[in-house]
């Protein structure tokens, strides 16, 4: 067995027992209803090796994890242009927040915060018909992920559509600003439905292996992005993906990622590997309790910190 693999496994027996979870988000009815006792950890190395360990193969909403496909998509549509809809700013405020909008012009800080991902998937969509947007989402997911079964999960963007007030505000808002431009319910629409996908912690780090390969997809060989673009997106993982907890995660981890309401986190090693982990608990933050132990372990006994061992 490799080291990886060694503390893969030994990580997530760890896990285990472990008495503080953190809560399972309820605020979307259909998430309460996880198990969450639910734990996996799968990371893939540059030669594609991968070590799996706990439910690594059970389907999770990745949530939040989505805006960081989306911001892709969306730079690679526009540019540099999309900055002038979305700030590159940590917010040091609640993914839910609505105040710094109202002293920032609709601008939000950052695309990883629900205003600013709201704001890319409105720039996605464009004008076309929400069903093709979210299809070009959904089949850009299973691309870098290699997995055509990637899908999305209906119950939980209903659950969110019947209860998203705070999201259906925060684009009424920016919509008075000018900053989405399409009819609000159609972006909504679809931004509900990019968070709904359900993945694996395999197919996750499957995904993210483009962000850790310098914008390469390191079994083709073939570009997805950039290095350049890679590396930004990456930088606003680490300053902004996991909201007013950013900083901790960055003292603790020291990797960019990125976290969702559904427990999941996606990290990434730049140049070594990709890793996504789960566990519904979330802390105060809204981001996995046990995730982020467990990525502090991983990247302790790894030596895998970007600031050093
Ligand atoms: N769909 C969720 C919401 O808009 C995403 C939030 C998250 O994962 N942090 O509230």
């Amino acid at each position: 067995m490799s080291k990886l693999e060694t503390v893969v496994n030994e990580i997530v027996a760890e896990m285990r027992d472990m008495p503080q979870r953190g809560e399972v988000a309820s605020y979307i009815p259909e998430l309460a209803r996880v198990d969450p006792k639910a734990f996996g950890l799968v990371v893939i190395d540059a030669e594609g090796k991968v070590a799996a360990a706990g439910d690594a193969d059970t389907p999770f909403s990745i949530q939040s994890i989505s805006k960081v496909f989306t911001l892709t998509l969306a730079l690679g549509k526009f540019g540099d242009r999309l900055w002038q809809r979305v700030g590159r700013e940590p917010s040091g405020s609640r993914f839910n927040s609505i105040v710094q909008l109202e002293y920032e012009k609709g601008i939000p800080r950052n695309p990883f915060i629900n205003a600013g991902a709201i704001a890319v998937t409105d720039a996605i969509l464009g004008g076309h018909q929400p069903r093709e947007a979210l299809g070009e989402i959904l089949r850009f997911m299973q691309y870098v992920a290699a997995d055509d079964t990637i899908y999305i999960d209906d119950k939980v963007a209903a659950s969110e559509q019947r209860t998203g007030f705070g999201n259906i505000a925060l684009a009424n808002y920016m919509k008075s600003f000018g900053v989405i431009e399409g009819p609000v319910d159609y972006t909504l629409g679809v931004y509900f439905h990019h968070c709904a996908i359900a993945m694996s912690c395999r197919q996750l780090a499957m995904a993210a292996r483009y962000l850790a390969h310098f914008g390469n997809d390191p079994t083709t060989v073939l570009p997805v992005v950039t290095p350049e673009r890679a590396r930004r997106i990456n930088a606003l993982m680490l300053t902004c993906g996991h909201y007013d907890g950013s900083g901790e995660f960055a003292y603790r981890v020291g990797l960019p990622g990125k976290s969702g309401v559904g427990g999941g986190i996606m990290a990434i090693v730049p140049g070594k590997a990709s890793i996504a982990v789960w566990s519904p608990g979330l802390d105060a933050s809204g981001n996995s309790q046990l995730g982020q132990l467990a990525l502090e372990r991983l990247s302790k006994r790894m030596e895998w910190s970007i600031f050093g061992a």
